[in-house]
C-alpha cells in the first residue's frame, strides 16, 4: 500500500492507472468506511482512500478540533483491506487555487443540514471539486449515512466530470446505531440514547403508512422522542430519497433526522 501526501506525487502516481475507485474520508476508520472500499475493490481496478479533515466543511471550531483522529489505526486497517494508496494531503496541497466563482446551494437545496450547517456542505463540495480534479476516479463510493451529501455531490460532481458518485448502504452497529467517526466520543449511557432513537425511528416508520395525517402523526412522535430520550433535536422529516422533497408517504421516502446527545451531532436516515 501506498502512502503519499502531496498532490504533485500523487499525480504522477495516477498517470497509468484505469478503472480508478475513490473512497474520500475523514479518517478514524470504521466498518462503514471499509463497506465503500470493499464495494471498490470488487468493481475497480485499483482504490485510493483519502484521509483529510476537511477544515471548510466545519461551521464550528470546536467541532473541528475534537474531530477524532486515529492516522496510525487507520493505517492498519487500509492495510489489512488491500488498499493500493492512502493519500493524506495538507490543507495548502489542496486549498491551492482560489476559485472564481464562489459555491454555493440553490434555495431548495437549503434544507436538512444545509439549514443548520451553514456552510457545511460548500465546504464539502469545494473540497470534493478539488479531489476530483486532482484524482479523476471512474467511480467515487459515498455512504447512503449522509444522504444528503451523497445528493447534493452526486448532482454537481456528474454535471462537472465523468466520474460517477456510487451510493453504499449505511452499515450499523449490533444495537442498530449508524456507524461514525463520531461515536466515540459517545460515553455508554448516550449510546444506549442513540439506540433507543433509532428503535423509536423504526417503529413511527412502521405506523406511518395507518395515519390519515402523516405530519400531524410525526410532530406527535416527535414530541415523544424528545420528551423519552432528553435529546436536542434538530430536525426529523419525511422526505422523498428522488428529490428529498418533503413526503406524505412511506414508498420512496426516509425518515431524517439531526439531534444532539451531549454535545455530540449525530444523522441517520431510515
Ligand atoms: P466521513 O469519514 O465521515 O467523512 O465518511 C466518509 C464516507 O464514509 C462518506 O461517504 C460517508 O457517507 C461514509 N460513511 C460514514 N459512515 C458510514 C456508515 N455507517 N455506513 C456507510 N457509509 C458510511
Amino acid at each position: 500500500m501506498k502512502i503519499i501526501l502531496n498532490s504533485s506525487i500523487l499525480k504522477k502516481e495516477l498517470k497509468e492507472i484505469k478503472n480508478l475507485g475513490f473512497v474520500p474520508t475523514m479518517g478514524s476508520i470504521h466498518k462503514g468506511h471499509e463497506s465503500l472500499i470493499k464495494k471498490s475493490k470488487k468493481t475497480c481496478e485499483y482504490t485510493i482512500v483519502s484521509i483529510y479533515i476537511n477544515p471548510t466543511q466545519f461551521n464550528n471550531l470546536n467541532d473541528f478540533k475534537k474531530y477524532p483522529k486515529n492516522i496510525n489505526k487507520d493505517l492498519k486497517i487500509l492495510k489489512k483491506l488491500k488498499v493500493d494508496l492512502v493519500f493524506i494531503p495538507k490543507t495548502k496541497d489542496i486549498y491551492n487555487f482560489k476559485r472564481s466563482k464562489k459555491i454555493s446551494l440553490s434555495h431548495k437545496d437549503k434544507i436538512l443540514c444545509a439549514k443548520y450547517r451553514k456552510g457545511h456542505f460548500e465546504g464539502v463540495i469545494d473540497v470534493m471539486d478539488r479531489l476530483t480534479k486532482l484524482i479523476k476516479p471512474n467511480k467515487i463510493f459515498m455512504g447512503e449515512k449522509d444522504y444528503q451529501q451523497f445528493f447534493l455531490l452526486k448532482k454537481f460532481i456528474e454535471k462537472r466530470y465523468p466520474s460517477k458518485i456510487i451510493n453504499c448502504k449505511t452499515i450499523r452497529d449490533n444495537k442498530s446505531i449508524a456507524l461514525s467517526s463520531r461515536n466515540i466520543l459517545l460515553k455508554s449511557k448516550s449510546l444506549k440514547i442513540a439506540a433507543n432513537v433509532v428503535k423509536e425511528l423504526r417503529n413511527i416508520k412502521k405506523n406511518l403508512n395507518k395515519q390519515k395525517n402523516v405530519q400531524i402523526y410525526l410532530n406527535e412522535r416527535i414530541q415523544n422522542l424528545i420528551n423519552n430520550n432528553k435529546i436536542k433535536l434538530e430536525y426529523l422529516e419525511l422526505r422523498n430519497l428522488k428529490d428529498l422533497k418533503t413526503s406524505t408517504t412511506i414508498k420512496n421516502s426516509r425518515l431524517f433526522i439531526a439531534y444532539y446527545i451531549e454535545n455530540i451531532r449525530l444523522i441517520d436516515n431510515l
